[in-house]
């Protein structure tokens, strides 16, 4: 077993460097040591691919340049350069962080394991990552393409999510580490996992670490890593609702432990309606509205419908007409921010994914 073995791991870790010097891929946050950028990719790149990440990267760091800098903008403003990543939470957290580390650190990123991992969105992962990559510390690494790897290397024989496995993986990507060229060290692992032990066909010919993979040893490489259980798809309604005034359009804004922390919407809440001819009896729907926005609303005719994904939520949103029924307002704990926006206004607001394509509805079919 490679663990067991201080020159098979030796050899194991020459062969992963010598494959990197070879096979890098090439991107704008890893021609840099500074800290706070490699942060800001590593943040980006949960949950979202390379290829997107590339010109949201470019034009983030260019605007915010550096942390005291991201420190001191308007979170509107950061989450307008987020716009299209989705996961919003990660921007206002970030942004949270870059104030905590203005405030604590003098502006400097800290250096401490410790330290670091309090800071708000940063994970075990973030933390090992930032700091491999810019100080060589020696920390591990598993994200989606080493956890696979690794899953092979060691013939996981559960899925690598439950929390045993995740205990057995940080504990090998841990042991593995060599002394220094740690943050290359954690690079080449991920890169071997995306180009060549990928999740359909791994390429176990070409692959620099084949003579230390127990998965291709016991010839079971294509049933690694073992699947979760699939989790059903829950079907939801929600409306969301278009309320004028006076050549403006009320928005709300959603609060800081919120899912979309910080993004506009128009106001949007779930529904029991099955079908659009219910939404305007569903009362539970109309007391939700009245708790985001203190007034009480009606909805109308539908302008628009959406249907997407979020994670296992299979969602159809319908965007309909609402009039103020011109009962007096509410004051509850839950109530966002609103504002009336022009169509200009609404051009520049951070917005809700599906808020932006309703936006660009409204636009195009000049409703508003
Ligand atoms: S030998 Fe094949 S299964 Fe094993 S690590 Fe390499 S690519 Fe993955």
């Amino acid at each position: 077993m490679l663990l067991d073995n201080s020159a098979k791991l030796t050899r194991f870790r020459r062969q992963v460097l010598d494959w990197f010097a070879a096979n890098a891929r090439q991107m704008p946050w890893r021609e840099t040591t500074d800290p706070y950028r490699i942060w800001v990719s590593e943040v980006m790149l949960q949950q979202t691919t390379t290829k997107t990440v590339g010109s949201y990267y470019s034009r983030f760091v260019e605007r915010f340049p550096a942390i005291n800098v991201l420190a001191a903008a308007e979170l509107d403003e950061v989450n307008r350069y987020w716009e299209g990543l989705g996961y919003y939470r990660r921007c206002s957290q970030m942004h949270k962080a870059a104030q905590e580390v203005v405030d604590r650190f003098n502006g400097q990123f800290p250096r401490k394991y410790e330290d670091v991992l309090k800071l708000p969105g940063i994970g075990r992962y973030t933390a090992g990552a930032v700091l491999s990559l810019a100080f060589d510390e020696r920390l591990p690494i598993l994200e989606a393409n080493t956890e696979r790897l690794y899953s092979r290397l060691i013939a996981l024989p559960e899925n690598p999510k439950t929390s045993e496995s995740q205990k057995q993986l940080w504990a090998f990507a841990d042991r593995i580490l060599p002394k220094k060229n740690v943050g290359r060290f954690n690079l080449a692992l991920m890169d071997i996992g995306n180009a060549v032990c990928t999740v359909k066909e791994p390429d176990c010919t070409d692959c620099p670490v084949v003579r230390y993979c127990e998965a291709v040893q016991a010839g079971i490489q294509h049933l690694i890593p073992l699947p979760l259980p699939k989790e059903k798809h829950i079907d939801r309604t929600e409306v969301a609702l278009l309320i004028r005034k006076n050549q403006k359009i009320l928005m709300i804004r959603y609060h800081p432990h919120q899912r979309w922390a910080g993004l506009w919407d128009f106001p949007r809440a779930e529904s029991a309606a099955e079908i659009p001819l219910e939404i305007a009896g569903d009362a539970v729907l109309q007391r939700r509205l009245a708790a985001l926005t203190g007034r009480q609303f009606e909805p109308g005719k539908v302008l628009k419908t959406l249907k997407h994904c979020v994670t296992r939520y299979r969602i159809t949103l319908y965007f309909c007409e609402g009039t103020d029924n011109g009962a007096a307002p509410l004051q509850n704990s839950e109530r966002c921010e609103s504002r009336w926006v022009s169509a200009a206004e609404l051009a520049e607001l951070p917005l809700h994914s599906t808020a932006r394509k309703l936006a660009l509805f409204l636009e195009q079919a000049k409703v508003f």
